[in-house]
């Protein structure tokens, strides 16, 4: 058995430990090659429960927060789902899978292009991209089912976002500062202006940055590393 297969296995067996039983988030991150959303020199470590880097900072998640974060969405394929933080495009890949239209939006034009280029390649039609600031949502297509940010909200929750969730929607956001005491957020709006609240598990984000990135060879001594890769 070739061992990113053997792996593959070993990660969804730990996945089902740490509470994930839906069983169409499984069968997504099993149908998902997560080796194409990494940079060839992490191709082996593709299904270790790790985040790895993609270049100009940013990190693709971890697979258990990946999963608890659809599973937590409870998605179904009528849904209409906004991601913020496209970063590898692993996560929308997985809600591909599992929802009617993802949108998702990122900051930095380079990470998205790459990601496109994957989308393309796997024939994943029902994905829609945008560069740009997502703390602002995507107006013109709201209200969304459901809203995933995948960057760490410093304070609470961009009010922005919420406002784009249609009632009865699921928004799930991690929120605190940089690095550490992060914790994930479940929201749910009731009614116009009434929303609950549910505290997940503390993760591990990158910060959610305001407007788009400006990039340049010049101010992004990352970004040659990040196309060699690419
Ligand atoms: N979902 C990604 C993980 C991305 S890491 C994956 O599966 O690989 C978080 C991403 O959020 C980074 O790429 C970062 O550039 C992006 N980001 C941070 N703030 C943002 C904002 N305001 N608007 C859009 N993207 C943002």
């Amino acid at each position: 058995m070739n061992s990113l297969y053997a792996n593959k296995i070993r990660l969804i067996m730990h996945l089902r430990r740490h509470g994930i039983s839906d069983t169409n988030v499984l069968a997504a991150i099993e149908r998902v090659p997560r080796e194409e959303f990494v940079p060839d020199m992490f191709h082996d470590q593709a299904y270790e429960d790790r985040a790895i880097p993609i270049g100009l900072g940013q990190t693709i998640s971890q697979p258990l927060v990946v999963a608890t974060m659809s599973q937590a969405l409870e998605l179904n394929d009528r849904m209409k789902v906004l991601e913020i933080g496209t970063g590898s495009g692993y996560q929308a890949a997985i809600l591909s899978r599992l929802c009617r239209r993802v949108y998702s939006m990122e900051r930095h034009k380079p990470l998205l292009d790459i990601a496109e280029e994957r989308f393309r390649r796997m024939n994943l039609r029902n994905i829609t991209t945008l560069v740009g600031d997502g703390m602002k949502g995507w107006p013109i297509q709201a209200p969304f089912e459901r809203i995933i940010v995948t960057a760490a909200a410093k304070g609470e929750a961009p009010r922005e976002l919420l406002y784009q969730l249609s009632i009865g929607g699921i928004m799930v956001v991690p929120e605190g500062p940089d690095g550490t005491a992060q914790t994930l957020i479940k929201y749910t709006r009731v009614s116009d202006n009434d929303f609950t609240a549910q505290e997940l598990l503390p993760v591990r984000f990158v910060p959610l940055l305001p407007n788009v990135a400006s990039e340049s060879m010049h101010m992004e001594p990352d970004l040659n590393k990040l196309l060699a890769w690419a």
